[in-house]
């Protein structure tokens, strides 16, 4: 990755920092981008009179802020980078800046991958007009034909191509919109609810922009934590741009696959489950108490027990050796998506404790853990 290629907006902070005859500011970086922090340090102290604190702890998200903390430390102001503002309250004054990165890919290599998703979506569209036509159809074959790629009864009304980013690329949107419509595309940029700041945002826990009308996606970003999320949440066909290393690919419906087997196969392993562990994460946004109370009633009214164990990190190390059957997760939701071969024992989402338990059926689909 080319660190020189983001835009800190140091400038701004500085100005900022001025203005408030600010003394002391926190520094909250991404893990991705910390190696820069020693630099960005010198940078403010030298342009103005405030001392710097890092705050080094791992940060995935604007769900960890870190203020409480810094307040105790005498922080007036904390500049916490590569993330926008969440709906959550900060306690107090907060300098967001989304770090930007300049790259700008080559839209050809993306193209036949968008081309034949729209196909898919199309087939999936003209299956539920045929639907609404002919009523004659029994029940089992109208599932068949609204059934998204994580097996929900989904409705679909367009096959419009949804544009979205991770946050260093959204400057590009626009842009890549008009050449899209260009080549052919009729494209949305979702907006989403209160979680997210910008259109066309997603975070790992939250693609609330979806909508009927989106038949398939394209994601500028890199890696596939953000598209893994958004198909498991939409079960539409998605395409990757990279704008760092300007590859072009899609997930895969055998990759989906994949992931929902390695689901359903945890479930399976708590069906004898007695004793489960709950999870309550420390972090502000990622905080869901009523979730957690929710789950361990529900587990008491099947006759087991749950223990609520809050963390600031949830971590194999500090979980693993309690004498638990299985671990259900209320903390970033993807902790049990992503890192559960790491943990000792199954590590479930909320929903898929339900099915576990016979609250929901695994049939009418998977259902994304999502924080609204
Ligand atoms: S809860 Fe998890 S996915 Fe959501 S913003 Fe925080 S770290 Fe990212």
């Amino acid at each position: 990755m080319d660190l020189d290629r983001h835009d800190f907006q140091v400038s701004d902070l500085v100005e900022r920092l001025k203005a408030e005859d600010t003394r002391l500011v926190a520094l909250q970086l991404p893990e991705g981008l910390k190696i820069q922090a020693l630099e960005l340090m010198d940078r403010i102290e030298t342009e103005s009179a405030a001392k710097v604190i890092l705050a080094a702890d791992p940060c995935f998200g604007a769900c960890d802020l870190v203020h409480h903390k810094m307040k105790m430390m005498g922080v007036e102001l904390v500049a916490h980078m590569g993330h926008s503002q969440m709906n959550i309250d900060s306690g107090m004054p907060t300098h967001f800046i989304p770090v930007t990165y300049d790259g700008d890919p080559e839209l050809a290599p993306v193209i036949p991958i968008i081309e034949k998703h729209r196909e898919m979506a199309l087939q999936r569209l003209s299956k539920e007009d045929i639907v609404s036509t002919h009523s004659d159809l029994s029940d089992e074959e109208a599932k068949e034909r609204f059934l998204d790629a994580v097996g929900r009864v989904a409705p679909l009304s367009d096959v419009k191509l949804g544009l979205v980013g991770s946050i260093q690329h959204l400057h590009l949107l626009e842009t890549f919109k008009e050449r899209l419509q260009s080549a052919g595309f009729d494209v949305k940029i979702p907006t989403g609810g209160e979680r997210l700041s910008f259109p066309g945002q997603v975070l790992g826990c939250n693609y609330s922009g979806d909508d009927d009308d989106i038949g398939h996606y394209l994601f500028l970003g890199s890696g596939d934590f953000h598209p893994i999320g958004l198909v498991l949440h939409t079960g539409k066909p998605l395409a990757l741009l990279d704008p760092y290393t300007t590859e072009a690919r899609e997930i895969s419906l055998g990759f989906v696959e994949g992931i929902l087997r390695q689901r359903f196969g945890l479930i399976m392993m708590c069906q004898d489950a007695q004793r489960y562990g709950i999870l309550i994460g420390e972090k502000p946004g990622q905080m869901r108490r009523s979730l957690a109370l929710r789950m361990k009633r529900m587990l008491e009214s099947h006759g087991k027990k749950g223990y609520l164990l809050a963390l600031e990190h949830v971590d194999p190390e500090l979980i693993n050796f309690y004498p638990v059957d299985a671990f259900v997760n209320t903390a970033c939701p993807r902790i049990a998506i992503d890192d559960s071969v790491k943990y000792d024992k199954p590590l479930l989402t909320p929903f898929e404790l339900e099915v576990a338990l016979g609250e929901k059926k695994w049939e009418h689909g998977y259902q994304f853990d999502e924080i609204p």
